[in-house]
């Protein structure tokens, strides 16, 4: 049996004595105040044990983590008329590039890049009453913890400087592959990326993708079919046009955020999340792609 309280711990060790730890994204400036030095890693295995380190219970901007779970409630609220609108194809190119939809006619490479996120957001802007309370409660639920949260801060700061994300939302428009007016999916997109979580409540709601869509109240939220899909599509485009380095060190399915946050997991056994706000060059947690790579190796755990 692995134990790993002291493989958290360790990787807590050398995340404390690294001395490169990345640049804080600031292009949302409400993200640029936040302290380089923290690093947290939360563990929950498949029965349920939690193990932790570091800043781990720290709130943090979960950010592009989200479009998983937007993708999961769009998955199970219109099953696979999903993709008639976004493609499952890696894109190669960071997160919010826009010069390929406008080569494929306005359908997005995936659901974790920018525009595919955001005609997501629109599906659910089109079937829920309320939007933005629905998925909170959607999440919350998922989560077993009604203390989650967005953060209208943050929501506020990316709304100021979304310049990037009008565009990709206007290019949409003009395909035809966004249904709502553009302010009103924005403001629902730019608050699901404002999700504050820490490290535990993270692995907490991805317990449903390692664990056949149950929940750890075993209540099911997705097919079986629907969770091969969502951890298939962060395997090959959860870490920008770092997805192919990411599985080459780390080996398991996973997303991160520009808030410094990965969560990853290996179906049947566990679900990891690590939060350290400086990023490689590439937008992704410099320390959290370390922690994983140890993570990976030293417990010989990973889908290959
Ligand atoms: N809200 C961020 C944006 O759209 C998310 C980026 C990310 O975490 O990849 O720019």
């Amino acid at each position: 049996m692995i134990d790993f309280q002291s493989v958290l711990t360790a990787i807590n060790e050398a995340a404390s004595n690294e001395k490169e730890r990345g640049e804080i994204a600031d292009y949302i400036p409400e993200l640029a105040k936040v302290d380089v030095n923290n690093f947290g890693i939360h563990l929950i295995d498949s029965q349920q044990n939690d193990y932790a380190a570091g800043d781990s219970n720290e709130l943090f901007s979960i950010q592009s983590i989200s479009k998983v779970l937007t993708l999961s409630m769009a998955l199970s609220l219109i099953g696979e008329n999903v993709w008639e609108r976004v493609d499952v194809e890696p894109s190669g190119d960071p997160f919010n590039h826009l010069s390929l939809l406008e080569l494929e006619n306005g359908i997005p490479r995936n659901p974790l890049i920018n525009p595919g996120a955001i005609v997501i957001t629109d599906i659910l802007v089109s079937k829920l009453e309320n939007p933005k309370e629905d998925f909170l409660t959607y999440v919350r639920d998922i989560a077993g913890d009604n203390t989650i949260d967005y953060d209208e801060t943050v929501a506020l700061s990316e709304k100021k400087t979304g310049f990037r994300n009008f565009a990709a939302a206007n290019l949409l428009k003009s395909y035809g592959n966004l249904n709502n007016e553009v302010d009103v999916v924005l403001d629902f997109y730019f608050h699901q990326c404002s999700l504050a979580m820490n490290c535990a409540q993270l692995t907490h709601i991805f317990y449903v993708f390692m664990n056949h869509g149950k929940c750890r109240r075993n209540k099911s939220y997705l097919t079986l079919s629907q969770v091969k899909r969502i951890n298939a599509i962060m395997l090959t485009c959860g870490f920008y046009d770092e997805a192919g380095e990411f599985a080459f060190e780390v080996g398991l399915p996973g997303k991160s955020g520009v808030g410094g946050g990965i969560v990853a997991l290996l179906p049947n056994k566990f679900c990891v999340a690590t939060w350290s706000p400086g990023l490689n060059a590439k937008g992704n947690s410099k320390l959290g792609m370390l922690a994983l790579e140890k993570l990976t190796t030293d417990t010989e755990l990973s889908i290959f």
